[in-house]
């Protein structure tokens, strides 16, 4: 799921577990997935399968997968993933983070994988991995400021790719912090047109799809070649606040409890996924001034079809530009793109539009 194996593979190694990344999600890993999986499920499900299925290629003798008891079916996917191993023939094990242990359930896993006792060891493994996963993201914004308004296409890219190495060779927090620095000067190279008039849009929908540019059609590259700066509303470190680290450390809202608060004159409770998320994604993007929004989401997916249901009634308050992507195996890439271009253009024209109204009042 996007470049969160760069933070997995920190802690595995911190305890002495040498970490199999499968190769970044392919045509390969969704021919595989489909040979394998269950017609109807989610397009993440698929993916995740096709991914270890790769790494076990590569001699993982562990998979590991994070579950939650939810509405959706990210439940239901360790039991299959498990049944289809097996039937395959795999020797590896299949092991699972469940989501609502937070700390204690990762702590458990991590020791169940490593077979590492030692707090001090572990604490350090996770603090590494949570660490990362907040500069990563960091990363990504910065990425997403330089590759809208580059002057040559592909330059931030290339930026980006040596500021990512730099992450995943830190081991420890110190060489992480340098690693940071160095990432940050690194995409400061591109050369840029600052005075470029960019349009902002954020994306949400389903966390998996958000993060996965093989899942969302690189759209985050496509909005960037059109001079889009994107921001995702759905992030890992955000999840992680959410899920993992204990109250004690937690600064400031965190996104499930905006989520509750922005969402609720449209959808009162959690319904699953991340349904609830999208919802108040609309509203706050809305709030700050957000040129536009998309909300992307895997075919089948229950709460992201509640969620665009709901979209049409937020409209009365919500005026900004909402674009719903619907993603599976089968979307076709021109279609695909002729919408992304069609709503940045929209997106540009109401920015004039109201740029002139201001105008016009002073
Ligand atoms: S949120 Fe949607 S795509 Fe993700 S596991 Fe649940 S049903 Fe599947």
């Amino acid at each position: 799921m996007g470049n969160v194996c760069i933070a997995w593979a920190s802690a595995l190694k911190k305890l002495g577990i040498e970490p199999v990344i499968p190769p970044h999600t392919n045509k390969r890993t969704l021919e595989l997935a489909n040979k394998y999986s269950p017609d109807s499920i989610c397009l993440p499900y698929k993916l995740v399968l096709g991914n270890f299925l790769q790494a076990i290629e590569k001699d993982a003798d562990y998979v590991a997968m994070i579950s939650s008891p939810g509405i959706c079916r990210l439940g239901e996917y360790g039991q299959s993933i498990k049944n289809v191993l097996k039937d395959m023939g795999y020797e590896s094990k299949y092991i699972e983070l469940q989501l609502y242990d937070g700390f204690k359930g990762m702590y458990k896993f991590l020791t169940e994988l490593s077979g590492v006792k030692n707090p001090i060891t572990l604490i350090k493994a996770i603090n590494i991995a949570v660490r990362k996963v907040f500069v990563l993201d960091k990363i990504e914004n910065l990425f997403s400021y330089y590759r809208a308004r580059e002057i040559t296409v592909g330059t931030a890219e290339k930026y980006y790719n040596k500021a990512l190495d730099m992450i995943m060779e830190a081991d420890n927090v110190k060489s992480l912090k340098k690693a940071e620095k160095n990432a940050i000067a690194e995409l400061k190279k591109t050369q840029i047109d600052p005075a470029r008039d960019v349009v902002n849009v954020d994306i949400t929908g389903e966390i998996f799809l958000v993060q996965d540019p093989f899942s969302n059609q690189n759209i985050e590259k496509e909005l960037g070649r059109m001079g889009v700066q994107t921001k995702r509303s759905l992030t890992v470190s955000g999840f992680l606040k959410d899920a993992i680290i204990p109250k004690f450390f937690k600064k400031g809202e965190t996104h499930l409890e905006r989520a509750f608060r922005m969402a609720k004159p449209y959808l009162m409770r959690d319904i699953g996924g991340d349904a609830l998320e999208s919802v108040s994604d609309v509203a706050y993007a809305n709030a700050k001034g957000t040129d536009g929004i998309i909300h992307v989401s895997p075919f089948t997916c229950m709460p992201e079809i509640m969620s665009q249901n709901i979209f049409p009634s937020m409209r009365e308050n919500c005026d900004i530009p909402i674009l719903t992507l619907i993603m599976d195996e089968q979307t076709g890439r021109a279609g695909y793109i002729t919408r992304l271009e069609a709503f940045v253009d929209l997106m540009k024209r109401k920015k004039y539009i109201n740029k002139k109204k201001e105008q016009v009042k002073i």
